[in-house]
């Protein structure tokens, strides 16, 4: 079945007991049993299995052409659950401009058990094949990168991975792209993370995370993990997110449309410097993206003339894009990554420009996003 259809039934029956259409929200910790350790449908504990987030794992697997998949209470729960793969004394190799948070998580919980990250521009699969040591358990990609929207061409990164003797597991953060856009498993990567909080979910209205996969085995140690850390959704959540994506191709198609228009309405600014976004032809990786994605996605980050006084002040004046953190739902949001999501990259090598403004361009009518950046942008 085509993507949409999977994206609306995936995962989904009516239920057994009432036909109900949409997924029940079993909210019950427990399950009765039929006898001593004899479980119905192997339903014993709701950390371990329940049928809300059992509906949304399946659906996660069918849109990501995966085996299997997790759900997880955040994106960061799905990390920290998927890194509990190694143990002291890895490596892993992680793009240099990867999400703050994931940033933040490597260098400040998981380094003190014994990991170890270099970071390097995975743009250059060259770059990866030099980085890489014989510890190198774990190649960490997010495509296109928060905030920066550098491109990497995964299929050319497995490839470098593939060729060595002892191959690390090349895991990508799929959150900006969705797998409407992009589906890393079908390109070589062995393990896909999102955050659900995003565009999967879509109405900003929910947080929560996945891992999805092929290979059996490995998605039975990441159950196992699953369980054996807890960091699970509750159904109310993967309701949520179950409902957010029925609506996913529809609502990628409008926030790409209005994204690309937005972005050459600022590359044609005389306050803007330079224009981030996958599908511009300006951009480094314009090609790649073009082979890669179906479309360039809804977000868009651009630096000002001004410096980062300009960038607070546009991002201070906008009255429909609302000043906030986060990304991916109906409606417009514009941040200042530097002095926000990013704050915790200062002073690394990951560190973002100052002057650097960051959108999600909505779902609204393109013409009024258009007409709040003009003003906005006349403060800059
Ligand atoms: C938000 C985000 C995360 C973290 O997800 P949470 O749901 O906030 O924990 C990870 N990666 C990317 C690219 C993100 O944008």
């Amino acid at each position: 079945m085509k993507f949409e259809t999977l994206a609306i039934h995936a995962g989904q029956t009516p239920d057994p007991l009432t036909g109900a259409v949409m997924t029940p929200i079993y909210q019950t910790s427990t399950y009765a049993q039929d006898g001593v350790g004899r479980p119905r449908n192997g339903y014993e504990y709701s950390r371990t299995q329940n049928p809300t987030r059992k509906a949304l794992q399946d659906c996660l697997a069918a849109l990501e052409g995966g085996n299997w998949g997790l759900a997880f209470a955040s994106g960061l729960a799905a990390t920290d659950t998927l890194l509990r793969l190694l143990a002291s004394g890895d490596h892993v190799l992680a793009g240099n401009d990867v999400y703050g948070g994931t940033f933040r998580q490597f260098d400040k919980i998981h380094r003190r058990f014994g990991l170890h990250f270099s970071y390097v521009d995975t743009t250059d699969p060259e770059m990866v094949a030099d980085s890489l040591t014989p510890a190198t358990r774990l190649v960490w990609l997010e495509t296109p990168t928060n905030p920066l929207l550098n491109v990497t061409d995964i299929r050319a990164v497995a490839e470098v991975l593939k060729a060595r003797p002892n191959p690390p597991l090349l895991v990508v953060d799929n959150t900006f792209a969705t797998p409407y856009l992009q589906r890393p498993l079908e390109l070589g990567a062995d393990l896909v993370v999102h955050s659900t909080t995003k565009y999967l979910g879509g109405h900003s209205d929910v947080v929560g995370g996945a891992i999805i996969g092929r290979d059996v085995e490995l998605g039975e140690k990441l159950a196992f993990l699953q369980n054996a850390l807890g960091a699970v959704p509750g159904p109310m959540d993967c309701f949520l997110v179950l409902r957010g994506i029925k609506t996913l191709p529809l609502r990628m198609e409008r926030h790409a449309e209005s994204a690309l228009r937005v972005a050459r309405f600022l590359q044609s600014h005389p306050a803007v410097e330079r224009v981030l976004y996958p599908f511009l032809e300006s951009h480094p990786q314009f090609y790649v993206a073009q082979r890669q994605m179906r479309n360039g996605g809804g977000m868009i980050s651009f630096t000002l003339k001004g410096g980062r006084e300009a960038a607070v002040r546009v991002a201070e004046s906008t009255k429909l894009f609302t000043l906030a953190e986060s990304l991916g739902g109906v409606e417009s949001l514009i941040e200042v990554p530097a002095a926000m999501t990013h704050l915790s990259t200062q002073g690394s090598a990951l560190e973002v420009p100052a002057s650097l403004v960051r959108l999600s361009v909505g779902i609204e009518h393109v013409d009024d996003l258009l007409a709040d950046l003009e003003q906005a942008l006349e403060w800059a």
